[in-house]
């Protein structure tokens, strides 16, 4: 059910901002199935999903007990030029990391694995730290910013993609492997679906509400919780500093956005993946890759265009207009320019896509002389690109979208 936040006071309702917008408005009370949105800019303030901390802990040693077989067994196996050749995430990786450059394969090696283990780990840490008495604040801090970083579903997809490429080559075949993947899949999105970091924080360190309207009220970007600072200016809940504005917000992401950039160039002009076949050396760009992909399959041409090439420069244009419109304290399509930055928010992490593919592919079409596949050195700067630009919007407070289009409306009616 849809709950509306409204302004006048009820019995029971306590004083909120939006971690959006920073309006404060007036709660009624919310049962912990249902879900409110700010009255002005429409975010969610309140989940209405709620898993207890046993079924998260379920769900995190299940997938505990898949990974190993969903990352070391094969996913993809061929055969090619009479050899039986399987490739597994790991092998990507390492495969990425010899032939190609160790960062590059570290970037992966985070997302499809490193973020995952992390967020499992966590959820494990959570149910046993609680019953041990430690202190949860890190762990609860850290597991809303890791959300975004756990890509498992972009690696499924990327091994749909590279089936694909490689169907070319060879006859291919599913491994044993691929089904626990799709399981730890599965499970990782119901896990992050559920997971309610705000409702953990109110099980865990419990606070009582603003009753009371009080202008000191001040969001924490940390926790969401609305409160006083305390004595040290600190957040009463999860004791991360409780500033008016997030700090630095805009010269971070002007910082971020700008090495994107910079990195953007070389990623789209260089070539980003090499084929060897017959010992004759052919390279190719993303955007050439693309068009050679599409001659053959016009739907996964399409993916691979969408997340390689119009998600990052999309992000990037929209990132400048929403800076600039910033700066110049811009009044008109507030309302565009945030849906904007919420859609680059959840699209942005899919550009991904095509590092994966890569390294799967590097492991599979892999007979040294007669036909292999490396990457080219466009790969580090297109993943570092990619980085760069979730950096960005991260770093970016929204509430200075709203501060920027209040003070342009002063100056109007002034
Ligand atoms: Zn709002
Ligand atoms: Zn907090």
């Amino acid at each position: 059910m849809k709950i509306h936040a409204i302004s006048q006071v009820l019995p029971q309702a306590s004083y909120q901002r939006c971690h959006e917008c920073d309006t404060l408005f007036s709660l009624p009370a919310v049962k912990s199935s249902q879900s409110a949105y700010c009255p002005r800019c429409d975010a969610k303030v309140h989940h209405g999903r709620d898993w207890s901390l046993t079924r998260l802990a379920a769900m995190a040693i299940a997938m505990l007990l898949l990974m190993p077989v969903a990352f070391s067994e094969p996913l993809l196996r061929i055969y090619l030029l009479g050899t039986k050749i399987d490739a597994n995430v790991f092998q990507g990786i390492w495969q990425m990391t010899r032939q190609g450059d160790p960062i590059t394969g570290a970037m992966v090696l985070f997302c499809a694995v490193g973020a995952p283990t992390t967020l499992v780990a966590a959820l494990v840490y959570l149910y046993f730290g609680n019953i041990l008495g430690m202190n949860l604040r890190p762990v609860l801090l850290m597991l809303d910013k890791l959300k975004e970083w756990v890509m498992l579903d972009i690696y499924l997809v990327g091994i749909g993609v590279a089936s694909i490429k490689v169907k070319e080559y060879a006859f291919m075949q599913p491994g044993v492997g691929l089904v626990a993947f799709v399981a730890l899949v599965v499970l990782s999105l119901l896990t992050m679906i559920h997971l309610n970091v705000e409702q953990l924080w109110e099980r865990f360190y419990p606070q009582r509400p603003a009753r009371a309207f009080n202008a000191q009220l001040r969001v924490c970007l940390g926790c969401h919780f609305t409160g006083v600072p305390d004595a040290r200016g600190r957040c009463p809940r999860c004791h991360v500093p409780l500033r008016h504005r997030r700090r630095q917000s805009l010269q971070k992401s002007w910082a971020a956005l700008i090495a994107s950039l910079m990195f953007l160039l070389p990623a789209n002009l260089l070539p980003i993946s090499v084929i060897y076949v017959n010992g004759a050396r052919q390279e190719d760009t993303i955007l050439s890759g693309i068009i050679s992909l599409a001659s053959s399959n016009i739907a996964v041409a399409a993916v691979v265009f969408i997340a390689s090439i119009l998600v990052p420069f999309t992000k990037v244009i929209v990132l400048i207009t929403l800076l600039l419109s910033i700066h110049f304290k811009c009044e008109r399509g507030l309302r565009t320019r945030i849906l904007l930055l919420r859609f680059i928010t959840w699209i942005g992490r899919w550009s991904m896509l095509d590092l994966f593919v890569i390294a799967l592919t590097m492991s599979l079409v892999n007979r040294d002389q007669l036909l292999a596949f490396t990457m080219g050195p466009a790969a580090f700067y297109f993943g570092a690109a990619v980085i760069l630009t979730i950096l960005a919007v991260e770093w970016l407070d929204s509430r200075l979208l709203w501060d920027a289009h209040e003070s342009g409306n002063a100056r109007f009616t002034d």
